[in-house]
């Protein structure tokens, strides 16, 4: 049971804390000088992590956010184009950092309700280089989509987009913080979600469960690239192992993901049941609620959460975000649906 002070914290699968295991895998691990290649348990991630998205290397990075950017600084040159979807983290929530980093500029499809671009859309967006024209330089695809409440999109959806863009000897980069979520809600292998593109990010510290990192992965020469531009961005670390053995044991966290899925369903069901919100049913672990119906804007409805004791963040004036993660249960669920049900219902007085 859910203690009744207890805050249940929906606001990202990025809340959940290393479990005792991992606190003592990091205590225990072996560890060296990573920025000399000397420590065997980061060698040991980077290892595994390509074997699980099915890539010949693979880079541990800090963050997310790290990752990317990273792609896009090793695939384009300054002043070309970076060709991405209007409501993509890159775009949206990077601190337009491929400008700032990189000297790129970008270019956005609309792709609508879609969470990718059709391969139609790609080619227009492309853009040839000539005396006026920089040139597309990378294509950058998201998935799971995080804005479109956490979207598993298709293989072949994927693949159609970047082939697009491969067709041009354009290079793809797959923005996949969530890749395993799409993978188990779409019952494929990460590893095929992965094939289409050139280089793919994915976070240890997300649904999976790891304190901190993520992982930037792709062919040999991209990741010996990419460890050259982690070191520029000041992403180079000493004895990494310390982080990376709670990494190793998230890798083990893949299956039960499928568990979010359930309790995410189950929040979705609860909530669209209250009536006024409108509650899309999520493919993944994020839910999101529309409240513009009910005329309720969405920062009063996560400040009367956080009033009623649970945690979830504004996506857009009347949008709001709900992640199930490893730290909440089935019971935490059910709780949660009751709390933001009072919440809603002291909105719409
Ligand atoms: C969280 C997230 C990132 C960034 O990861 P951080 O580790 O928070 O920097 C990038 N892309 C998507 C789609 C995300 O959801």
């Amino acid at each position: 049971m859910t203690d009744a002070d207890e805050f249940i914290d929906l606001r990202s699968d990025t809340v959940t804390t290393p479990s005792d295991a991992m606190r003592e895998a990091a205590r225990d691990a072996d560890v060296g000088d990573d920025v000399y290649r000397d420590d065997p348990t980061v060698n040991e991630l980077e290892r595994r992590a390509a074997e699980a998205v099915g890539t010949e290397a693979a880079l541990y990075v800090p963050s997310g956010t790290m990752a990317n950017q990273i792609a896009v600084h090793v695939h384009t040159e300054p002043g070309q184009e970076l060709l991405l979807e209007r409501e993509s983290h890159i775009y949206r929530w990077e601190l337009g950092g491929a400008s700032k980093l990189s000297g790129v500029q970008t270019r956005t499809i609309d792709a609508g309700d879609r969470c990718v671009p059709t391969p139609d859309a790609v080619t227009e967006g492309l853009v040839d280089e000539d005396l006026h024209r920089p040139g597309t330089g990378l294509l950058s695809l998201e998935n799971t989509h995080n804005y479109r409440g956490g979207t598993a999109i298709p293989v072949d959806e994927i693949a159609a987009a970047a082939d697009a863009a491969r067709d041009a000897d354009v290079p793809v980069h797959l923005d996949g913080a969530r890749v395993f979520n799409a993978a188990v809600a779409l019952g494929v292998d990460a590893s095929e979600i992965v094939a289409p593109v050139d280089s793919v990010t994915f976070c240890l510290s997300k649904g999976l469960g790891a304190p901190v990192g993520s992982i930037l992965a792709g062919d040999e020469a991209f990741v010996e690239e990419a460890r050259r531009v982690r070191k520029l961005f000041g992403g180079g670390m000493r004895q990494a192992g310390m982080i990376a053995a709670p990494g190793l044991l998230a890798l083990e966290n893949v299956d039960r993901l499928a568990d979010d899925h359930a309790n995410a369903e189950r929040l979705a069901a609860g909530l669209d049941a209250l009536g006024g919100v409108d509650v899309p049913e999520p493919d993944t672990n994020i839910v999101v609620v529309h409240t513009e119906d009910a005329g309720i804007a969405a920062s009063d409805l996560v400040s009367a959460c956080a009033d009623a004791g649970v945690g979830c963040v504004e996506f857009d004036d009347y949008t709001t975000r709900f992640t199930t993660h490893l730290d909440v249960d089935a019971d935490a669920v059910a709780e949660a649906v009751d709390r933001i049900g009072d919440a809603v219902a002291t909105l719409s007085e």
